[in-house]
């Protein structure tokens, strides 16, 4: 069995963005040189997401908003957590869209359903933050 493995690195100038980052595994799919396995791909921060959906900008649009709606980013201090720091609703934010997706590698390919891609949600940005690319198969 073969593995590979990558950090994407990300330093987004806004609090929160959605960035299709299927390129990029992509491409750590092509250096694996894996063609039948699984491709794992988290955050490796506890304020930022991965996740799999459309890339469509009202899709996107709608997020902010329900995200905002469920936990806002203002009154900071209406957050326990929020002692010294303004982040507790990005840590909510990366709760309910997720920590990680893995993807099926089918003739060295990844294996997505319709309209399928991968997101990397950032709700407390401003700053260098990562992701990680696990490729484990033949
Ligand atoms: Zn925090």
């Amino acid at each position: 069995m073969k593995s590979y493995r990558e950090e994407l690195w990300f330093n987004v100038p806004t609090r929160r963005a959605l960035i299709n980052i299927t390129p990029h595994v992509d491409k750590a799919l092509k250096k694996s040189g894996i063609q039948e396995g699984l491709c794992l791909v988290n955050a490796m921060h506890i304020t930022a997401s991965v996740f799999i959906n459309d890339d469509e900008s009202g899709l996107h649009h709608d997020y902010e908003l329900w995200l905002e709606k469920l936990a806002p980013h203002e009154p900071v201090a209406q957050y326990r957590h929020n002692v010294g720091e303004d982040n507790a609703d990005a840590h909510m934010k990366r709760q309910i869209m997720g920590r990680e997706v893995v993807v099926a590698v089918t003739g060295g390919k990844l294996d997505f359903g319709t309209w399928e891609q991968i997101f990397y949600g950032e709700f407390d940005g401003r700053r260098k933050k990562r992701v990680l690319v696990k490729i484990i198969g033949e």
